[in-house]
């Protein structure tokens, strides 16, 4: 019996036409259709991986929303339909999240075909730390947004990933140098898979530096050291903040709330060593 119809997301190659994974040209070619940015693109893809794909659709960020109810129509109708994006992964700062939404929601079964990502790929490549990380894509590219965001990530401590233009790459160096202290360690992924890859290592202040005795060419990646970990207030730290607010004239309540915003600590920790009591909470 035939399968009931299903969407499959398959990776494809973020520059080097040797990562396409064998399963991947399985399902390509055996799909009813695959789903793609641009037809042309994919085609190329798949010529040069032997495909002969039965049909190619165009579903991209200007007509996703509008081409989820003809791909739907397929899904009942039995078909299977593969989706690829440019390259890397569906989904993935690309199309994919809103067919995949519509088809769960439907009742279809969504499959992948893993593969290539730029932002996995960098983020083992930078020598940060990768037990815990974030990706956060593009930036928004002005207003509220951005500096909302920037802000947001200046505490951040776990590893972050993001996605930038090569024209952008400076403004948001700078942005983020300005946003989250110049000292953090930085890795920019270059061109990953291609002719010209590498892999950049520095602060973020000799990163903004660099960018700008350069024009950036070619795809980037940035991979940024979280914030550190807020350093742990000692008890008498906080006994002796409030000795000298009192004794600057402070009452107590004050110095309490003083000291508690001043040292990022909770008031009824202040409070509490402020009545000569122990603290158990740390922070
Ligand atoms: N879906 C893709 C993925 O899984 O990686 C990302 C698509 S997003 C529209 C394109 C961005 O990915 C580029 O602007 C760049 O930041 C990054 N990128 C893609 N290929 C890259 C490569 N070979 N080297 C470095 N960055 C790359």
């Amino acid at each position: 019996m035939a399968e009931p119809g299903h969407l499959v997301l398959v990776a494809t190659p973020i520059g080097n036409l040797g990562d396409l994974p064998p399963r991947a040209v399985e399902v390509l070619a055996a799909a009813d259709v695959v789903a793609c940015e641009d037809t042309r693109r994919t085609g190329r893809l798949l010529a040069a991986a032997g495909v002969r794909a039965r049909g190619l659709v165009a579903v991209h960020d200007h007509n996703e929303a509008s081409q989820v109810g003809a791909v739907l129509g397929r899904l009942r109708a039995g078909e299977v339909v593969a989706v690829v994006t440019d390259a890397g992964t569906p989904g993935i700062s690309d199309p994919g999240e809103r067919l995949v939404r519509a088809a769960t929601q439907a009742g279809f079964e969504v499959r992948v075909v893993p593969g290539p990502s730029a932002a996995i790929s960098a983020l083992v490549a930078s020598g940060l730390p990768t037990g815990r990380f974030v990706f956060e894509g593009f930036l928004p590219r002005k207003g509220s947004g951005r500096s909302e965001r920037l802000a947001a990530l200046a505490a951040e401590q776990r590893t972050l990933v993001l996605y930038e233009a090569p024209h952008r790459l400076g403004r948001t160096l700078a942005d983020l140098a300005e946003a989250l202290g110049g000292g953090r360690r930085t890795a920019i992924a270059r061109e990953l898979t291609k002719l010209h890859e590498e892999v950049w290592r520095g602060t973020l202040d000799e990163a903004v530096a660099r960018a700008g005795t350069m024009e950036p060419r070619g795809e980037h990646v940035l991979v940024l050291e979280g914030a550190p970990p807020p350093a742990v207030v000692d008890d008498a730290l906080i006994v002796a903040a409030i000795s000298d607010r009192l004794a600057a004239g402070a009452t107590r309540r004050d110095a309490v709330a003083e000291v508690a915003h001043g040292l990022g600590v909770a008031k009824r920790r202040v409070y509490d060593l402020a009545l000569g009591g122990d603290s158990a909470d740390r922070r």
